[in-house]
Order: C-alpha cells, then structure tokens, then sequence
C-alpha cells in the first residue's frame, strides 16, 4: 500500500498533463501530434555512481530530469513529457518531498509533465526517467550528418560540472547538480545543424561519435574551449583537460556549416555559442593550438571501466 500513497502523495501533481491520460491507469495515452515522429529516451542515474551520496534530494529530482531533456534536446526535438522509474531502499518522506519538488521544478521549467513510472524497493537508490518528445517527421539532427567543411560548436562552457566534483563546496557545484538542458537551442537547431550530440562524457569522446558516426575527422582549436573563469585561472593543460575529459556538461556539440551558422546567429539565442574547430575529411580528431598541432592523449568517462 505503500506504494501507492507515495505516488498519489508525490508523483501525482501534473492534472493538466498534456497528455490524454497521466498518472493512475495501468499506462498513459497521449495522441501523436500529426506529421510528427516521437523521440524517446532514457537515462539511469545510480546513488553513489551519477552523483554524490550527499547530493541534496532536490537536486537528485532536477538532474534525473535535466539529463533527460538534454538528450531530447540533442536531437532538436520539443520534450514533452517524462516516465519515472523510482527504487528507494526506504520510505523517507523529506526526501520524496525534496526529491518530487525538485523533479517537478525542472519539468515546470521546460513545459514537461510527468505521465507515470514505477515505484520499487530496492537496496540501492535508482531514478531511471524515460522522456518522450515531438519532432516533425525527418527532421532529428542525428550524430551522423557532419561534413568536411563544417563548423564545429558547442553551448555554454565545459568542465564546469568535472570542477565542481572535485571542489565540492565551490559555486560550480551547481553545475554539477542542476545541470541546464539546452532546449531551446536544441529545437532551434532543427534544420541547421548538420549533426548534434549532448556532452555527457566529455566533450573528446562525445565529440568522436559524432565523427565515427559521420565517418569524418575533425581539428579542434584548443584555446577556443569556453571554459569558466575560474578554470582559465589554471593552466592550459589543466584547462583543456576540464573542457575535453570532464563530463556531465549538459552543453550540446553540433556541427552546422557555414551559411546556416550565419542563420543561427540572426536568431535569439539564450546561451552562448563557441566554434571550436571544422570537420574534416581526414578521419581522426587532431589538437592545434594557435593553430599549430599539438599532442594531448584524453579519455572521457567510462562506465565499466
Ligand atoms: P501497475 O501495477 O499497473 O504497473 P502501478 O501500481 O505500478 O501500476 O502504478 C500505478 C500508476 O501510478 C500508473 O499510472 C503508473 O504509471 C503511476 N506511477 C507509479 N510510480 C510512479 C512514479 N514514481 N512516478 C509517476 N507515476 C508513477
Ligand atoms: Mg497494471
């Protein structure tokens, strides 16, 4: 029984969902909008693993939202709502409130509701959300459309999240704990980018799927990484090891050429864009600085390692 008093008591605040039917049946009902595709993920975050044990709960509900909506983002598809997947080793009642509060804030901030899940006992706190979004169909901006010539960008700034892990306490915790779906620009981006990925495991290895996936290369311009002040106070290597290998950045990397880039630039922004190198036909990712190569060896995160 306890099970249900959690969710009608939590998990059940989005009445006007969005949807045909949310929260209460045995699965929601949504109606497809007409000519469009649904684009759908999941991601798990494991206490301990994605996040700090400490990690205030509030925290823990925003990111296991955020990182969803950063993936619908990446495909510059429209979120529209999400599915919960909750394993608590025990009922704790301040840290579903804190935990519902700050998953329903994030959602609130980007017009998603949520439409169901499951609830579990489990040793092991684990949040798994599915999200789902819209996109016109054929338009998904997909890891493999990069080509020779193309710009390559990224949002925001990178390693702000690997920082404040280990300087916990230090304002760019935030970044770690709330990290910001690009959205917005993610939707923009339909019909412009050329190819897209969200940085998760650091911008090297992300970055190199794309070009697996493209089956090109690319030359990334060192000193042109957006890091934060506080990072470019250290010194470069350190810098460009935040900006390359950090992970849970949440910006997107994208790929667009150059007269769409000009389109993208007529338009409002809310974030910041950088380019950081060009697509290549020569396979590979090579390191300049200044324009000169430069050799630099990065791995980012692993999840077996
Ligand atoms: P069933 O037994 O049919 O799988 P459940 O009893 O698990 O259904 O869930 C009852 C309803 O509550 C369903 O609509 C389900 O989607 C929803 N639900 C369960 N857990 C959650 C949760 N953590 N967040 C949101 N909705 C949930
Ligand atoms: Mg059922």
């Amino acid at each position: 029984m306890a099970e249900f008093s959690i969710i009608d008591t939590y998990f059940k605040q989005h009445h006007n969902s969005g949807a045909d039917l949310g929260v209460g049946d045995d699965s929601a009902l949504l109606t497809p909008p007409a000519g469009q595709q649904l684009v759908i993920c999941a991601d798990t975050l494991v206490a301990g693993r994605h996040f700090p044990l400490d990690t205030s709960a509030h925290a823990i509900g925003w990111k296991s939202v955020a990182v969803n909506l950063s993936d619908i983002a990446a495909m510059g598809a429209k979120p529209h709502s999400i599915l919960l997947a909750l394993s608590l080793d025990h009922i704790d009642h301040e840290w579903l409130k804190g935990f519902s509060q700050g998953l329903y804030d994030c959602c609130n901030q980007y017009g998603v509701s949520l439409i169901g899940g499951d609830t579990t006992q489990s040793p092991h706190l684990t949040i798994s959300v599915t999200a789902l979004g819209w996109i016109q169909q054929g338009r998904a901006v997909q890891r493999s459309g990069a080509k020779p010539g193309d710009l390559i960008c990224v949002s925001g700034t990178l390693g702000d999240a690997a920082f404040g892990l280990q300087h916990l306490g230090h304002p760019l915790q935030q970044r770690l704990d709330y990290p910001t779906p690009r959205c917005q620009l993610g939707f923009q981006l339909q019909g412009l980018a050329s190819s897209m990925i969200d940085v998760s495991d650091g911008l090297a290895q992300d970055l190199g799927h794309i070009l697996k996936a493209s089956a090109c290369g690319a030359v990334l311009e060192l000193t042109q990484l957006p890091v934060h002040t506080e990072i470019k106070k250290l010194q470069h290597e350190k810098q460009w090891q935040y900006a390359l290998a950090g992970g849970d950045d949440y910006e997107l990397c994208f790929t667009i050429n150059p007269q769409n880039y000009e389109k993208l630039l007529q338009q409002q922004l809310d974030v910041n864009i950088t380019i950081i190198g060009q697509i290549t036909s020569k396979l590979g990712l090579t390191y300049q600085q200044n324009g000169i190569d430069y050799s630099i060896q990065f791995q980012g995160y692993q999840h077996f390692a």
